[in-house]
């Protein structure tokens, strides 16, 4: 068991340091010391534990105070022990973000192949596009491993060498000797900048960045049925993989333009379509316009406003499977406002055949139609 140091001096601060002042210093210092950012330092667990007792300590300013009285016999970690383990002190919410900021990236410099990013591009489509598919060709810009050197960043003949600075690792440890005792610490190699190898002639593609952007045209398969939204994944097109990771995937984002007359639901297509009062009383055959072009319509005899009239299997196509959904024409019934005395006069005996009493509220209605009546019986 190493000799018990005193917590100021394990924190590198004063003994009249500000709590911020220690703060950072714990935080500081419990980066470098972390045990999972130095798994080949067997000493780290124990500096680490060290450093936070001692801050557990300094950072309450009654067990400061209590510390700075009686040394740490008289400070909250009391006999018994301090399990250094124990981060339910209070401590969890201050290591939550050094785990957040430190260990998410730290991790990440492993020495195993990364697989690359992923990627993700819009394109828009018209609606019929969605409909049946498409097949388009778009441009995009990415990193790639260089031609050249094949990635290695090296002139072709030539091949990186392990740095020897830091066998490799990418990473040194260093010590710092001061006043307040011996620090360690580890950062990225200054000899390779933590890349673990030399290049000693540089590729002349890329000039040792391994990676070249280029313009690539790829083709892109758009299946019948898309919807607005979805995503398509192209898998290998994404960003490079990193020491020999396979490439990312590279997502298209499909939106689909509207239509001028067309609404799509699910995968029925609908559409409006105006017809008089006297083809919805009577019934007619009307063309409407669908995805495969004009197609014939039965409008029956009491056809009401609002109703329905579907086509089948003229609608979008399933995007897995068979079969596709309908067409449905939305009737919208219009009632005529431009009717002459005459028209009028002819609605009028209509309704009274039928044993309609009809007291129109617009004034000399009756004298008008019946003028109209007079003329209509003189012209047969
Ligand atoms: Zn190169
Ligand atoms: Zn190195």
């Amino acid at each position: 068991m190493p000799e018990a140091r005193d917590y100021y001096e394990l924190l590198g601060v004063s003994r009249d340091a500000s709590q911020e002042e220690i703060k950072k210093a714990y935080r500081r210092l419990a980066r470098e010391n972390h045990p999972d950012a130095n798994p080949d330092d067997p000493e780290a667990e124990a500096r680490f534990k060290e450093i936070s007792e001692a801050y557990r300590v300094l950072r309450d300013p009654q067990t400061r105070q209590q510390y700075d009285q009686f040394g740490r016999a008289g400070s909250a970690a009391g006999p018994g022990g301090f399990d250094p383990n124990d981060f339910g002190f209070g401590g969890f919410g201050d290591f939550g973000d050094i785990f957040d900021t430190f260990f998410g990236g730290g991790r990440r410099r492993s020495s195993g192949p990364v697989r690359g990013p992923d990627m993700e591009m819009r394109m828009t489509v018209d609606f019929e596009e969605a409909a049946f598919g498409v097949e388009r060709e778009m441009e995009i810009e990415r990193e790639e491993n260089c031609p050249t050197c094949s990635g290695s960043g090296a002139k072709p003949g030539t091949s990186p060498r392990t740095c020897t600075q830091c066998g490799g690792s990418g990473q040194v440890r260093t010590t710092r000797n001061t006043p307040l005792g011996q620090f360690m610490s580890t950062g990225p190699c200054p000899e390779c900048n933590g890349r673990g190898q030399i290049i000693d002639e540089l590729c002349p593609e890329c000039r040792g960045r391994t990676r070249v952007v280029r313009r690539r045209k790829i083709k892109v398969k758009v299946p019948a049925g898309v919807e607005s939204g979805m995503r398509l994944r192209m898998a290998g097109e994404g960003g490079p993989g990193e020491r020999g990771g396979p490439p990312g995937d590279l997502y298209v984002r499909v939106d689909v333009r509207g239509h001028r007359q067309f609404e799509r639901r699910g995968n029925d297509v609908h559409s409006k379509l105006r017809i008089t009062m006297f083809e919805a009383a009577l019934g007619n055959k009307r063309n409407v316009e669908t995805l495969d072009g004009e197609e014939e319509i039965k409008i029956p005899a009491g056809t009401q406003h609002g109703s329905k009239i579907t086509v089948k299997e003229k609608g979008i196509p399933f995007l897995r499977g068979y079969g596709r959904g309908n067409h449905v024409v939305n009737i919208e019934v219009e009632i005529a406002k431009d009717l002459t005395d005459d028209h009028k006069r002819l609605l009028l005996e209509l309704a009274e055949s039928r044993g309609e009493t009809i007291d129109p509220p617009e004034e000399g209605f009756f004298e008008r139609v019946k003028r109209a009546f007079g003329r209509g019986a003189g012209d047969s």
